[in-house]
């Protein structure tokens, strides 16, 4: 692309005079801990219909201040991504396939309604944040900074149409190894109650809209004695869980997926998938009815079953429970063999033979 909206923009950086020394920083890097710990800056970008995308910065850390009327806070155009910053052994620091994200960001706009950024500003945003945050990137066993890229209507507006004004953000938190003490695989409730997404609707979009549906089913499989919640399009087709997609792996070793409008595209997925086409494994794209996951379960011929993201990379399930059966599931190797090479390429212990990782600093 070479319109003029493309060219970098001019960043100004306003410097946090109340930044964490580095000794709290490193006391706060030990444990951080998941989505609670934030780095000293975040990224503000402003879009309006007069002006574009303008006013780029990276400003201190802190409260955004909003009018009442703003239309997030009635109509909730709000679309977020999520990836990770990685350090490796040689101190730099790098993030995965963030294209991929910044395209999925701009097929989430379009489905809101919302201003397209370009590809190369939210690249931009991101380089710039990482760069002034840099001594906020751990370098511990599976740490990482996680990033979280989003943008909402800010237009004092209560009247229904897309809104003329919209803040593109981005914050980072660190975070530390998902899973303490080793991946542990996972029970599944099966939501028939509710629904997560429908046909038509926006859940191939990133939006925060689409999680607070997911909330309700979520209480309830922690009720159930559940971890998470899987959920099922209307047709009986499994969809994904609330933050995670799902892939099933068969006996002759064949990768099965769900494939559906109202599901998230994940790039953990699609690269999993890869990896696993890569060792010669056929990759299948296509409905699963919830009958094809039990029997297959039952008679042998689904021999693993997982769910993966960003924030978790992979977990096995180990369990599907739903009001009037509670499956025990097999457990294999694939999973977590693929989880290892995966995060090989992320920490540079690998060759990145798809060129995947994108230098931060
Ligand atoms: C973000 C997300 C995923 C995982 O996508 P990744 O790109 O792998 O992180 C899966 N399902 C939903 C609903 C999501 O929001």
């Amino acid at each position: 692309m070479t319109t003029p909206e493309t060219e970098s923009l001019q960043f100004l950086v306003r410097k946090n005079l109340a930044a964490k020394s580095p000794a709290e920083r490193e006391q706060l890097l030990q444990n951080p801990g998941f989505g609670s710990v934030f780095t000293d800056h975040m990224v503000d970008l402003c879009w309006s219909e007069k002006g574009g995308w303008h006013r780029p910065r990276v400003e201190p850390y802190g409260p955004i201040s909003l009018d009442p009327a703003a239309a997030v806070l009635h109509y909730a155009q709000e679309i977020f991504e999520g990836m990770k910053a990685y350090r490796h052994a040689d101190g730099s620091i790098h993030t995965f396939r963030p294209e991929q994200n910044a395209r999925r960001f701009n097929r989430s706009a379009r489905r809101l309604s919302m201003p397209e950024i370009p590809e190369e500003y939210f690249l931009q945003a991101i380089r710039e944040l990482v760069s002034v945050d840099a001594e906020w990137v751990p370098s511990g066993d599976d740490q990482t900074l996680y990033l979280r890229p989003f943008m909402f209507a800010k237009e004092a507006f209560l009247g229904v149409r897309p809104a003329k004004k919209y803040g593109f953000y981005v914050i980072a938190s660190p975070a530390g190894a998902y899973f303490t003490g080793g991946v542990k695989p996972v029970s599944i409730w099966l939501s028939e109650t509710y629904a997560r997404a429908a046909e038509g609707g926006t859940g191939s979009a990133k939006t925060g809209g689409n999680y607070a549906a997911s909330l309700l089913p979520q209480s309830e499989a922690y009720d159930k004695g559940c971890d998470q919640v899987v959920f099922l399009d209307a047709h009986g087709n499994v969809e994904e869980l609330g933050g995670m997609n799902i892939v099933f792996v068969k006996k002759d070793g064949t990768l099965v997926t769900p494939a559906s409008e109202s599901i998230l595209d994940g790039v953990t997925r699609n690269s999993l998938l890869q990896l696993a086409e890569d060792r010669g494994h056929t990759v299948e794209r296509r409905p699963v009815t919830l009958a094809e996951w039990r029997d297959g379960v039952a008679s042998g011929e689904i021999v693993e079953v997982f769910a993966c993201g960003t924030a978790a990379v992979v977990t096995p399930i180990g369990r599907l429970k739903a009001a009037g059966f509670d499956d025990e599931q097999p457990i294999g190797e694939l999973a977590l063999s693929l989880r290892e090479e995966l995060t090989d390429i992320q920490y540079g212990r690998r060759e990145d033979t798809h060129g995947w990782l994108y230098r931060l600093a």
